[in-house]
């Protein structure tokens, strides 16, 4: 065992002595308890009652957005996020290869394509030079749109993945859709409580999607909440995750094919209790990245990613690179010894279903992948 993982593993073991200690573990308090109980007692557990639309407005005061939508899931937040910019069957959709697959997915699930372009290595966010280069070679415009002269088919949005909640470069990504009047949406899924200069993340976009799932900063068992800046786009969201229903043609009278994404009230209940103890959660996080930092400071083999705004990440999954040669057996030792890391998701593109979309330049994203390990990171790891 090298000395590098022999100080990991006592680092994690003062802080959890037995078991195996998980990558990102929910903390569930007693307070979250009553309030899943006293839904319980109401009878409101489904997709009506008060904890839904009491955490759409706790979500929208955090974050300060005008709004916010609560769904099933943050898969489900990305899909009705796609669909309200105008994303349609044969559009394509400019997309980082690295991110979780229901980034992707969810592009499919309008009947689309991804089209992926690459991340910088600082924060693994899409690269903004690389954007506008990319963008400036493969668009042209046809009838007010911007097709890819390469497919031919229509370049609707831009998504941006907010990796780990750290920050990366949205600004200027959003300066670029903005230069090329393109819709973009922001993948907050892990980005909960990260802020640049004074801005929430999921603020720089047109619409943004968060999640709630158990292995996020905060859960509510499954969940995923939309914003939009647009009061149109807010209410159509709205209306495509309650089955498109309409008041006042009859009882059951929907006026296109709509989706049973609404949050349960019952999940609802569990995501304000978490609310309450969500910065708490960031300052337990912060204090385990500032006692790793400072661990791995002596090790010349092993870099802790740190972000851009130190005091404004949410530390979401506390990450490091290593050496591609080291990567694998530094991951085999750390879970010989019971913690749980990981590597970074495959590159979507290099995946089945994926593997024939269009896509730029992928080389940091490849680089990254090789180097990219994520560490034990749950709150309850700090008491
Ligand atoms: C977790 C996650 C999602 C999906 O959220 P679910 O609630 O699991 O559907 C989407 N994008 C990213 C980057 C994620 O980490």
């Amino acid at each position: 065992m090298s000395h590098l993982v022999e100080s990991l593993v006592k680092f994690y073991r003062h802080k959890q002595p037995e078991g195996l200690v998980a990558l990102h573990e929910p903390s569930i308090s007693e307070f979250d308890k009553k309030l899943v109980l006293d839904c319980l007692d109401s009878g409101w557990v489904s997709s009506v009652g008060a904890y839904v639309s009491m955490a759409e407005d706790k979500i929208a005061s955090y974050v300060g957005a005008s709004g916010a939508i609560a769904t099933v899931n943050g898969t489900s937040a990305l899909h009705l996020a796609l669909l309200s910019v105008g994303v349609v069957e044969g559009d394509e959709v400019v997309t980082p290869s690295l991110t979780f697959i229901a980034t992707t997915n969810a592009i499919r699930y309008c009947n689309a394509d991804p089209h992926f372009v690459d991340v910088e290595t600082e924060s693994l966010g899409v690269c903004p030079q690389k954007l506008r280069e990319h963008l400036s070679n493969v668009l042209v415009r046809k009838n007010q749109c911007w097709v890819n002269k390469f497919t031919g088919k229509r370049v609707k949005a831009i998504v941006y993945v907010h990796i780990f909640g750290l920050q990366g470069y949205i600004q200027e990504v959003a300066q670029i859709a903005k230069e090329f009047d393109l819709p973009l949406i922001e993948d907050c899924a892990e980005s909960l409580g990260t802020k640049l200069q004074g801005t929430h993340t999921g603020l720089f976009g047109d619409v943004a999607a968060f999640s709630f799932n158990g292995n996020k900063i905060i859960t509510s068992g499954g969940g995923g909440m939309v914003i939009a800046k647009d009061p149109n786009k807010m209410h159509l969201i709205k209306h495509l995750s309650t089955t498109a229903k309409t008041s006042g043609d009859g009882f059951f009278y929907h006026d296109q094919v709509g989706f049973n994404y609404r949050m349960p009230n019952l999940n609802a209940a569990l995501l304000v209790g978490q609310l309450s103890s969500l910065d708490d959660k960031i300052r337990k996080k912060r204090a385990l990245f500032n006692d790793l930092v400072q661990l791995l400071h002596r090790f010349s083999d092993v870099t802790p990613m740190v972000p851009r705004y130190e005091h404004e990440c949410n530390h979401w999954l506390l990450s490091v690179k290593v050496s591609p040669e080291r990567k694998d057996s530094f991951i085999q030792e750390l879970n010989d010894n019971g913690l749980m890391v990981r590597p970074l998701w495959n590159l979507n593109h290099t995946l089945p279903m994926y593997e024939t979309c269009f896509k730029g330049d992928l080389s940091n994203s490849q680089s990254a992948v090789q180097q990219v390990i994520s560490l034990p990171s749950s709150p309850s790891l700090i008491v």
